[in-house]
């Protein structure tokens, strides 16, 4: 069912700018390029995810892990501080639903009081029309974040109506259908994992949105009792979750505050001092004191928020613009040539992790013991990218310090700054040490 129509009030004045700056910032990032690149984008196929300028390989996974942790931190910082911010103010459940929940009420013609007395087919058909519709563009930036939405537009206009780009999109739209306009706030209530385990994280002095009993009971008409709480029901009516928070803090409360504003209005009305609901803690509530902003789990949270920070920026600091992996041909161990030199097939990975087209020359140490045979050398890499190559590596006298084992160092650096380099050492097969006397 679509909740009642928000009331006016401050808190509403802010959520809406909030919703409004954040449905903005979702549907733009995905179209941001800087210097050709997506600024985010979790391009699983090519296995790269562009984060912020930041172009991850699947060797460095580790930076998005400590992303995800980074956000999990400050997801318990700031709930140990002041309650379920994230639910009310920033989750794009709330949000979209909130959306949704909009534009049925204008299409329906709700009025303060709520829904008119019978509504139209014709309304009930254009509210499920201006649904879909919407859930096509939330769906498509949604799927913009994994597949560059220029390629999708792409798509669409090619005529390829049967590619995999037209069946993320289908398959977004028809997700932000079905939740946002059927499943709502369901899902806040019974199946999100935040919503399960958000209490361990709240504490006595945790903010959250809380009735005044003390100031509230006993309710009645105004002039009838003592408590400030006329029992008018506006703060049930109008949340989206179905509580009364009368009853005290809930687990199905989103702290979505539009029961602060509805219960404003009413201590407006009957002349009594607002904030009969609103943002308090236990401990005020209880009349123990206003809420501590230090506490234990609060400088937990947020020193691993810091930690995170600063191991994020460290390994930063430490990374390559280019990697080179060495492998040698499972295939070919070793070749004898007629002349009686050895060689070895390698298949090198190279990658160029910077946002420009670089230029790489590959060497081989200890200089003077190898010549390289490479097809491409100086190697032209994109912006991050990848490249594989084959070479082969023949070793000018096989028989040095009696054929024991060695090694080759294969060295890339690039053209314009050789001081950007990486090494990569890797056994040189010989038929000696290998056991065989000829190719394999
Ligand atoms: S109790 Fe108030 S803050 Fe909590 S979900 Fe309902 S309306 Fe929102
Ligand atoms: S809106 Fe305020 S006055 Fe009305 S029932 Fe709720 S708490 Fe009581």
């Amino acid at each position: 069912m679509i909740s009642a129509r928000p009331v006016q009030g401050t808190f509403r004045r802010l959520r809406w700018w909030a919703n409004a700056i954040l449905i903005a910032l979702l549907f733009a990032v995905p179209w941001v390029r800087i210097g050709g690149q997506p600024l985010v984008l979790l391009d699983v196929p090519a296995r790269r995810f562009h984060v912020f300028g930041l172009t991850i390989f699947p060797q460095e996974l580790y930076f998005l892990w400590l992303i995800v942790a980074a956000l999990a931190f400050a997801l318990f910082f700031f709930t140990a501080l002041a309650g379920r911010l994230w639910c009310g103010w920033a989750c794009p459940q709330t949000v979209f639903t909130d959306v949704f929940a909009a534009v049925a009420r204008r299409i329906q013609g709700w009025s303060r009081g709520g829904p008119p007395a019978r509504i139209a087919a014709w309304r009930r058909v254009a509210t499920h029309a201006a649904w879909i519709g919407l859930s096509a563009v939330v769906g498509f930036h949604l799927v913009g974040y994994f597949r560059s939405p220029y390629e999708i537009l792409g798509a669409v206009r090619a005529g390829d109506l049967h590619g995999a780009s037209m069946a993320f999109w289908a398959a977004g739209t028809a997700l932000c259908y079905f939740d946002f306009a059927v499943v709502r706030q369901t899902f806040c209530k019974y199946l999100c994992p935040y919503a399960r385990f958000q209490g361990v994280l709240f504490d006595r002095d945790t903010l959250v949105v809380a009735y005044d009993a003390g100031r509230g009971e006993p309710r009645g008409k105004k002039g009838t009792v003592d408590g400030d709480c006329v029992d008018c029901h506006l703060c049930v009516e109008v949340c989206p979750t179905d509580i009364d928070i009368r009853q005290g803090l809930q687990l199905e409360c989103i702290a979505c505050t539009q029961c602060i504003d509805a219960c404003d209005g009413v201590m407006d009305q009957v002349g009594r001092p607002s904030k009969l609901i609103g943002y308090r803690s236990l401990r005020g509530l209880e009349g123990a004191g206003t809420a501590r902003l230090a506490r234990p789990r609060v400088l937990v949270y947020g020193t691993a928020l810091v930690l995170a920070g600063v191991v994020f920026a460290t390994l930063l600091a430490a990374r390559k613009p280019l990697a080179m992996q060495v492998a040698h041909n499972p295939a070919s161990l070793f070749q004898k040539m007629a002349d009686g030199r050895v060689g070895n097939a390698f298949t090198l990975h190279l990658q160029n992790r910077d946002r420009t087209d670089r230029v790489f020359r590959l060497q081989l140490k200890p200089a003077g013991e190898y010549d390289l045979v490479s097809g491409m050398n100086p190697l032209l890499i994109p912006a991050t990218s990848s490249l594989e190559t084959r070479v082969f590596v023949i070793a000018r006298d096989p028989d040095v310090n009696g054929g024991a084992l060695r090694q080759v160092t294969f060295v890339l650096e690039e053209l314009e700054h050789p001081d950007r380099r990486v090494e990569r050492t890797s056994s040189f097969m010989l038929p000696q040490w290998v056991g065989g006397g000829g190719s394999r």
